[in-house]
C-alpha cells in the first residue's frame, strides 16, 4: 500500500465541524497514514487565528507577567472544539499546563507552537491515532536551519513503528533543546519534511481553495485553476507571494521527487492542483502558468560607464550590502547599469543612507537613484521560453493599463519575467497581466 502524507491548514481545522470533515477525509483513504496539522485558523473573516492569539499571549505575558486574559480566549476555542466533536477528552489539565509553560518559558516560538500542539492532540484523539510531538522528530542545527541528517532517520523510525500518526506542524527543536518555529505558514514545510522522511508517494496539502490559481483570488475574481504545475514554476510563484504553499515547502519533497497535490477540504471531490518534479512534468501547452507578486521593495539603481569592464564592480556593490547585513532579491543588470532590489523592511533606521554613502565612496558610480515603494510582479511559465513575443504582449498590456514599469528582470531560466512597478499599481498590474494571458476575449 502506498503512503500519503496529508497536511491540513488552519481554516480546514478552525472548528469542530471542520475537524470532523478533516478526519472523514483522512479515514476515507487508508493510504493517508500520517497527518500534519496547523493551529485552528479563522472561522469567519473578522475572526483571529489561534497562532495570532498566541503571539498576543506572549506579548501580554512579557508585559504583565501572565497571559490569563488572552489565554482565556484560546482555552475557550479548544474547549468548544472538543465539545463540538463530542470527544470524551478532558483538555483542561493540558490547557492549564500550557498556560503555565507559556508564562515560565517566555519564548515567542514556544508560545506560538502551542496552537499546532493542542490541535494535533485533539485530531489524534478524534482519529484514535498516535500523537507524535514534532519536538521529538524535527530538529534545527546551530545555525537555525532544518537538520536533515538528524531528523529524517528519526522521523522514519518513529513513524514506521506506529503505522498511523498525527504530527503538529510549524515547529521542532533547536540545537539548544528549545522549541523553534518555522516562519509563518510553516506547517506546509513540516508536512513536506514528513513526506520526504517516510518516502511518501504523495504529499497532499489540504487548504480552503480547490488548487493553485493562476493569480491571487483576492485580486482577480475566480481566476483559472492550474491543473498541473512544475516544482520550478511553483517555487517562483510561491516565493513571489502566491501563499497557498509556503515558499520553502518545496525543498524536502523536491529532493525525494515526491509530487504535491493541493486539495480543498471544503470540496474534496474537486481534482485540485498536481505539482510535479521536473522528471515527471511535461509542458502543458500554456504560455503563462501563473502570476504572483509582492509589495514594498526598494530599488537602488547604479549607472557607470564601462561598468562591464570594471572587474569586481558587482562584488563591491554586494559587499556593501553584506557589511550592512542586508540580502537582495534581484540584481538585474545592463552594460552600464546595475539595480539592487531589496525588501524595504531591511533598509530602515538609516541603513539605506549608509548603503548609498558607501556605494558612492567605494564604487564611484556616475549616477545613483533610489526608487522606493516598489512592487514586484512575476509572470511565470515554462511556455514563455519557446514563444516569441511574450514580453512584447506583457509590456503592451501594462502600457494599455497605464502602468509605469520601473524595472524589468527576466530570469536567465526564461521561466519568468519580473516587473517592478509602484506599490499603488500592484493590483492593477496583476489584473492587466491576467486578462492579457488568460482571457481570450478581453
Ligand atoms: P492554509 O491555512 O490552508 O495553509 P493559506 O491561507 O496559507 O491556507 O493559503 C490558502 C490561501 O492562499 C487561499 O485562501 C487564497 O486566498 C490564497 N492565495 C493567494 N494566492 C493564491 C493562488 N495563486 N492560488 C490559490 N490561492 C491563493
Ligand atoms: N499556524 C501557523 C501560522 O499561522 C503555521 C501554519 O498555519 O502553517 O502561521
Ligand atoms: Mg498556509
Amino acid at each position: 500500500m502506498s503512503t500519503v502524507v496529508c497536511k491540513f491548514g488552519g481554516t480546514s481545522l478552525a472548528d469542530g465541524n471542520n475537524i470532523k470533515r478533516v478526519t472523514d477525509i483522512i479515514l476515507a483513504d487508508p493510504c493517508r497514514r500520517y497527518a500534519v496539522v496547523s493551529a485552528p485558523g479563522k472561522r469567519f473573516s473578522s475572526d483571529t487565528k489561534v497562532t495570532d492569539l498566541l503571539y498576543a499571549c506572549y506579548q501580554e505575558s512579557t508585559e504583565k507577567g501572565n497571559c490569563s486574559e488572552t489565554f482565556a480566549k484560546i482555552r475557550q476555542r479548544f474547549l468548544t472544539i472538543v465539545k463540538e466533536l463530542g470527544l470524551d477528552f478532558d483538555m483542561n489539565p493540558i490547557l492549564d499546563q500550557t498556560e503555565r509553560e507559556i508564562e515560565e518559558k517566555k519564548s515567542a516560538d514556544f508560545t506560538a507552537s502551542r496552537g499546532e500542539y493542542l490541535n494535533a492532540r485533539i485530531v489524534a484523539a478524534k482519529l484514535g491515532w498516535t500523537f507524535i510531538d514534532a519536538k521529538d522528530i524535527i530538529f534545527f542545527d546551530k545555525n537555525g536551519a532544518f537538520d536533515e541528517q538528524k531528523s529524517y532517520p528519526l522521523i522514519a523510525e518513529r513513524l514506521r513503528k506506529v503505522g498511523n500518526a498525527v504530527i503538529p506542524g510549524f515547529y521542532g527543536t533547536d540545537a539548544n533543546g528549545n522549541i523553534k518555529t518555522f516562519s509563518r505558514g510553516g506547517s506546509d514545510i513540516s508536512g513536506s519534511i514528513i513526506a520526504r522522511a517516510v518516502n511518501a508517494e504523495l504529499y497532499e496539502n489540504w487548504t480552503d481553495v480547490s488548487g493553485f490559481l493562476a493569480c491571487d483570488p483576492r485580486i482577480v475574481d475566480k481566476p483559472e485553476k492550474i491543473e498541473v504545475i512544475s516544482f520550478k514554476e511553483l517555487r517562483e510563484l510561491s516565493y513571489m507571494g502566491a501563499n497557498v504553499l509556503h515558499a520553502d515547502a518545496i525543498f524536502p519533497v523536491r529532493k525525494g521527487d515526491i509530487p504535491i497535490k493541493i486539495k480543498n477540504t471544503f470540496r474534496p471531490e474537486d481534482v485540485g492542483t498536481l505539482i510535479l518534479p521536473s522528471k515527471k512534468y511535461t509542458p502543458q501547452g500554456n504560455l503563462v502558468t501563473g502570476i504572483a507578486g509582492k509589495k514594498d521593495f526598494t530599488v537602488i539603481f547604479l549607472e557607470k560607464s564601462m561598468m562591464n569592464s570594471e572587474i569586481g564592480f558587482a562584488r563591491k556593490a554586494l559587499s556593501v550590502l553584506e557589511e550592512e547585513g542586508v540580502c537582495f532579491e534581484h540584481m538585474p543588470s545592463g552594460i552600464d547599469t546595475l539595480s539592487l532590489v531589496i525588501k524595504s523592511k531591511f533598509l530602515k533606521d538609516g541603513v539605506l543612507d549608509r548603503i548609498i554613502t558607501k556605494i558612492k565612496e567605494q564604487l564611484a558610480p556616475d549616477y545613483v537613484r533610489v526608487l522606493e515603494n516598489i512592487a514586484l510582479v512575476a509572470t511565470v511559465g515554462h511556455g514563455m521560453a519557446n514563444s516569441v513575443g511574450t514580453s512584447a504582449r506583457l509590456f503592451s498590456a501594462l502600457s494599455e493599463a497605464g502602468i509605469n514599469v520601473r524595472m524589468i528582470d527576466q530570469g536567465s531560466s526564461e521561466l519568468n519575467i519580473i516587473v517592478g512597478i509602484d506599490n499603488d499599481d500592484y493590483e492593477k498590474c496583476v489584473r492587466a497581466v491576467y486578462y492579457e494571458f488568460f482571457c481570450a476575449n478581453k
